[in-house]
């Protein structure tokens, strides 16, 4: 009778969750049996860990072999703890010193030959390992390079199970991961390509473009195919700040969860841009999934861009589904094991054409719709969604002259972006001291209580609360791009000006 312990980490949505690993090697009948939820995935590892073990020429214990993995309420999904369960019954059977396993976390799928795959959520999972303080990790080297990230931990990276087993028999030093630390990326820097000085002709779009990054404020643009919606839509990843250390950590377990990090620079240290298409599905985009429950759109833009091109095309269901993760800044995603929420705060970006038959009228034929069916089409983004986008914009084509005119006002998004970093700087010291760093983020009961522009600056809104074409939540997206404009003027508090131009934009297309 023979009893070893190890470690390993369950994920729940992104945050790592400490798994214990006991193997119990025994008289009884020979068998292996596994407790504490397993699901499809993990009687699959009971496979994979023999083939591996005999395959790498370990003898396989004659005798019943009892694993469990507790917490057992814990959801324990995918093939991360092959390893843990492979460490644990052979610290059990005597083949590596009991000892040398209890410490370290282990981490990884194993394939029949024994060799060590890649898993996903590697990042968040190291994470969840190291509150434990002074940890050791054991990694697949297909990994290591996104398990260095976090500071102050131990990163083993393993190729197989044999080198595994050597380095816990030996006890020698751990094979040293190749791949470097994180680096602090520059302030700002620009995708190879693309810039705002490539739209021309659009002055008020690319206005808004920039009061959107300074504040993080969600944008409709409405206007003809072609007249480059698609473009500045593309360029406000390229006005934002790199993200900081910790919502670049956010940002890349959101994406290590959703299996999409690159391998060799695992570190997403700028703001991502996420454009899924009208027909993506719903699991697709708000999140879900069949076994495993995935981020969606939503959360893979977090801290960054979604933008939704033809948006009145996406199904009512999934534009409906918007408003949560707008309001709250969480996609929450309930299953019928639980419900798992991933963090969702994002700058939106909607675009629309006038009306269904655009394409055609692009193509050199003349637009037939009626109003009535030009009101409905654009009728499918509902109001509590419209109430929602802080800034509207109507986009037009420019005529010969319009362009030349504005060519000499044209910039770049280096100098935009340098505009919009001090403008973000001037917010986050109004907000030190507070978890919020842009004028976005600021819910609406702090907005009232601390952050009401004076009441001469507030009278251009009264009006239209009269009248109804401004609602209470509009109200405070108004107030909001007001701050934004008053850091971007360089003023300690919005007056009227910027009131009256927050309220252009709110009320924007008509
Ligand atoms: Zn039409």
């Amino acid at each position: 009778m023979a009893v070893a312990r190890t470690r390993s980490v369950a994920l729940v949505g992104v945050a790592g969750r400490t798994v214990e690993v006991e193997a119990d090697v025994g008289n009884g009948l020979a068998g292996i049996h596994l407790i504490g939820l397993p699901d499809t995935a993990l009687s699959e590892a009971r496979d994979r860990v023999r083939s591996a073990m005999v395959n790498s020429n370990y003898p396989w214990p004659d005798a019943r072999i009892i694993v469990s993995l507790f917490p057992a309420s814990l959801p324990k999904r995918g093939s991360q703890f092959d390893l843990a369960i492979a460490v644990a019954i052979l610290g059990a059977a005597g083949v590596v010193p009991a000892e040398r396993i209890a410490e370290p976390f282990f981490l990884g799928e194993l394939g029949l030959d024994g060799r060590i795959r890649a898993v996903r959520g590697v990042l968040p999972s190291v994470l969840g390992a190291a509150r434990h303080g002074d940890v050791t990790v054991v990694v697949p080297s297909a990994n290591s390079a996104e398990a260095v990230l976090v500071p102050d931990v131990r990163v083993v990276p393993v190729a197989d199970l044999r080198q595994l087993v050597e380095w816990l028999r030996k006890g020698d030093a751990p094979p040293e991961p190749e791949v470097e630390g994180y680096a602090d990326p520059p302030k700002t820097t620009c995708a190879p390509g693309i810039d705002l000085a490539d739209v021309v002709g659009q002055p008020v779009a690319r206005r808004a473009l920039e009061v959107c990054a300074a504040g993080g404020h969600n944008l409709w643009m409405l206007g003809p195919p072609g007249t480059g919606k698609t473009m500045l839509a593309e360029r406000l990843p390229t006005l934002l700040p790199s993200l900081e250390l910790d919502h670049a950590l956010e940002v890349t377990a959101i994406h290590s969860v959703a299996g999409v990090l690159p391998p060799n620079a695992p570190m997403l240290s700028r703001p991502p841009f996420v454009s899924p298409h009208h027909t993506a599905t719903s699991a697709a985009i708000i999140g879900g999934g069949s076994t495993v429950v995935r981020p969606g759109a939503v959360s893979l833009a977090h801290r960054g861009v979604l933008f939704m091109d033809e948006a009145p095309e996406f199904p009512r269901h999934v534009l409906d589904a918007l408003r949560q993760p707008l309001e709250s800044g969480r996609a929450t995603v309930s299953r019928s094991a639980g419900s798992v929420t991933f963090p969702a705060r994002f700058m939106l970006v909607l675009a629309a054409n006038p009306c269904p038959c655009s394409q055609a009228e692009d193509q050199g034929e003349t637009c037939k719709c009626s109003p009535t069916i030009r009101r409905r089409y654009l009728g499918r983004l509902s109001g509590p969604l419209l109430d929602r986008i802080d800034m509207k914009v109507t986009v037009n084509r420019s005529s010969r002259r319009e362009l030349l005119a504005d060519r000499q006002f044209v910039e770049t998004s280096a100098t935009v972006a340098e505009r919009v970093l001090v403008a973000r700087e001037r917010a986050a010291k109004r907000l030190a001291g507070t978890q919020w760093r842009s004028n976005a983020e600021i819910p609406s009961s702090v907005l009232h209580a601390d952050f009401r522009p004076p009441d001469e600056a507030m009278q251009p809104m009264t009006a239209c609360l009269d009248t109804g074409s401004l609602t209470a939540r509009g109200l405070d997206r108004v107030v909001r791009v007001a701050w934004t404009l008053a850091d971007l003027a360089d003023k300690d508090t919005p007056g009227q000006d910027e009131t009256n131009a927050a309220l252009g934009f709110w009320l924007g297309v008509r």
